[in-house]
């Protein structure tokens, strides 16, 4: 059994390598919910949204969210009935929403929405939420604090960023099966996910950080840097405001006390050095991950790295 960190975007593209390259049954896939907000009253989880999407073959490539060919009808209709819009949701992605919402006011965790929802839609990998306790990313900018949604897409990510918190991490505990799967498993891969806002709030939550200092599995990462900015989005800017170098040794300082090897672009071959010394194996690939191939190769990749 494998055993998955990750956010949305960067960590989608290398599951679904992975999901090709074994059998998707053998994952499980621990996601961030600290970017979780309701809209227009319905809960939305849009990381576990988008790994549910891209495993069941459904999710959107081309905006890296959302479901392939949806309408926006809705949100139309909404927008004219006075609701503020800024956050897109689709037709089809508002009927996830809505049971999500349904299924939690009737009182089941998020976790066993969770699920349900992948399991309706025959997603094979298992997707654990990081928690079951609200826990909400909040980015402290000049002009006040901001949700990571307002943040990232309200406003495009321009703020300047002072910093980072977790409220509701430390009263939270990890979701059922969480701690079990690390504790378990073969291997451990953290996706190349923003280290700060998706995959900094799954090791915010207590006790996970601590299994995965104690597992004798590999511990695998893909850095989401090249240089010195994100391959996308404001990893970059979100470490410097949490006090870590913007760069792949940042993100190795990020991971050091459990990671055991991480794969790091050509072209930051220079750092290598400045990587081992923190107690982590560099190893230069191609991270980039533009097309179907590039994933199954990155996601081939490290496969091998963790079955060494
Ligand atoms: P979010 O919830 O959408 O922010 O999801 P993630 O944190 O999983 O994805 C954002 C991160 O993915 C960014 O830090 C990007 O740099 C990284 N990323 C996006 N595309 C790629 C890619 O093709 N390769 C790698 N290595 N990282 C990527």
């Amino acid at each position: 059994m494998l055993v998955v960190l990750t956010g949305g975007t960067g960590g989608a593209k290398l599951i679904e390598g992975l999901a090709a390259e074994i059998d998707p049954s053998e994952l499980t896939i621990i996601c961030n919910t600290g970017d979780d907000a309701i809209f227009h009253g319905l809960y939305v989880s849009p990381d576990i949204d988008t790994i549910t999407y891209t495993l069941a073959g459904l999710s959107d490539s081309e905006k890296g969210w959302g479901i392939r060919g949806d309408t926006f009808t809705a949100l139309e209709q909404l927008r004219r009935l006075g609701n503020d819009t800024w956050f897109n949701l689709g037709d089809k992605d508002l009927a996830t929403h809505i049971t999500r919402t349904k299924l939690l006011n009737e009182g089941l965790k998020l976790s066993a929405v969770t699920e349900h929802l992948r399991r309706q839609l025959r997603v094979r990998s298992r997707i654990l939420p990081m928690s079951d306790q609200r826990i909400e990313t909040r980015v402290k900018t000049p002009e006040g604090e901001l949700s990571f949604q307002e943040f990232f897409v309200k406003q495009r990510w321009a703020p300047e960023v002072i910093s980072v918190r977790f409220p509701g991490a430390e009263q939270a505990q990890p979701a059922p099966g969480v701690l079990d799967a690390i504790g378990n498993a073969q291997a451990i891969i953290v996706c190349p996910s923003n280290p700060i806002t998706s995959i900094g709030p799954i090791l915010a939550v207590p006790g996970i950080r601590a299994a995965l200092e104690q597992t004798g599995a590999p511990v695998v990462g893909v850095s989401p840097m090249i240089g010195a900015t994100a391959i996308s989005g404001p990893a970059h800017k979100l470490m410097v405001a949490a006090g870590f170098d913007a760069s792949v040794v940042g993100v190795a300082k990020c991971y050091r006390e459990f990671l055991d090897t991480l794969l790091i672009a050509g072209e930051d071959c220079a750092s290598a050095a400045r990587i081992e010394a923190l107690g982590v194996a560099p190893v230069a690939s191609d991270i980039r991950m533009a097309t179907q191939a590039d994933k199954l190769r990155l996601a081939g990749e490290v496969l091998a790295l963790v079955k060494k």
